[in-house]
């Protein structure tokens, strides 16, 4: 489909990121190699982001008069992380488009939602359960013989706010108040086989591409690699690109969106969760992709026609944790392997320092 010239946003015009932190890093790059300004809202000083973005408006994400300003100075604004106030996303979206769309964002919020959710897109998740007290949970372990992840319903990320029941019998007493006393929910345990994800991403005109699935291993709740291909069947990789397709169309979905699959042993998938930006699971789609995620979403919000997301090597991404940085040296002596540094000066552990593509 050709794309109309006055749907593209021209060269020189300025894209709001909120938040600060290496995707958006990644995100302003991109955008910078299409001709585009951003500006970064993130109340920390010299983040990742700021440091390679056009500017920066150092303030809180729901602070009224920063997102006044943010408002004035863009020409379309995203987001970089699903934590964003979405009252402060949809206060912003009466002035300028904001992509992807603010329900996206609410929906993804709330893990019982989303749930319910994909299901409305037709897309089979686990079995869940809404608990909200001591009984509640005790009852929904009981209908799920013994086992089951319990979750907080918002905020949580990288296997935080969860509890593994694996047996029948684990004591519950304190679990309810130790995870916050919050709402939670209850999903079954899935026996999967490997864990695959799945990047794709929707334009202005209502165009779909989709990048090869990835499998992901995690660490201690981390994601750990990325390998592409996934080797998973070609039928599952239909499944997982048809899955994407209806959630963006179900959406009305603008950017580049990130949905995670388990894989059963008969190669049928259930979703676990979507993030509405761009995903650590896509990292590697910079080294073995003339066309990365990140430009991706910049072309979808800037109304730009999309790439066709070709893969030209085989690959896997290793993220780059804590102390992992060290090995920098070493790192950049591998063969075919791109190197990529967030920025962030202080080494922690479990925290994302970087990242490596090494190409097969
Ligand atoms: P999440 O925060 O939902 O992405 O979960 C983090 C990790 O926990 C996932 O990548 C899985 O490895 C594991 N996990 C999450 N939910 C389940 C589940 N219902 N059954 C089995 N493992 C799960």
């Amino acid at each position: 489909m050709a794309i109309a010239q006055s749907s593209i946003l021209q060269q020189g015009s300025t894209i709001g990121i909120i938040g600060g932190g290496q995707l958006g890093r990644m995100l302003a790059m991109a955008a910078a190699r299409l001709g585009y300004q951003t500006i970064v809202l993130e109340p920390q000083d010299k983040c990742p982001a700021a440091q390679v973005a056009t500017s920066q408006i150092a303030a809180k994400y729901d602070d009224p008069d920063a997102l006044e300003t943010l408002a004035v100075l863009s020409d379309v604004i995203t987001y970089e992380f699903e934590n964003v106030p979405v009252e402060a996303a949809r206060s912003l979206a009466q002035k300028k488009p904001v992509y992807p769309p603010p329900a996206a964002l609410e929906i993804s919020q709330d893990r019982l939602g989303e749930k319910q959710f994909l299901r409305e897109c037709g897309i089979a998740t686990a079995d869940f359960i809404a608990i909200d007290g001591q009984k509640e949970l005790d009852d929904a372990l009981a209908q799920m013989s013994g086992r089951g992840v319990l979750k907080t319903r918002r905020l949580g990320y990288d296997g935080k706010g969860q509890h593994l029941f694996n047996r029948p019998g684990q004591a519950t007493r304190h679990v309810f108040s130790d995870l916050g006393g919050v709402p939670l929910i209850l999903e079954a345990l899935v026996p999967f086989v490997a864990e695959i994800s799945v990047i794709a991403a929707r334009g202005t005109d209502g165009t779909i591409t989709s990048y090869e699935p990835a499998r992901n291993e995690h660490i201690n709740g981390i994601l750990h690699r990325s390998t592409v291909p996934a080797n998973v069947s070609p039928q599952t990789v239909e499944a997982a690109v048809a899955a994407v397709q209806s959630l963006l169309t179900k959406l009305d979905y603008v950017g580049v969106i990130g949905l995670e699959l388990f894989v059963m042993e008969d190669g049928s998938l259930l979703a676990n969760e979507f993030a509405p930006r761009v995903h650590n699971s896509g990292h590697w789609t910079e080294a073995a992709c003339v066309v990365s995620q990140f430009e991706q979403h910049i072309r979808a919000i800037c109304g730009l026609p999309l790439s066709d997301c070709h893969r030209h090597s085989d690959c896997e991404m290793e993220n780059l944790i804590g102390e992992d940085v060290m090995q920098l040296p070493a790192l950049l002596q591998q063969k075919n392997t791109m190197v990529h540094l967030y920025g962030k000066n202080d080494v922690r552990p479990g925290r994302k320092m970087g990242h490596i593509t090494r190409l097969k």
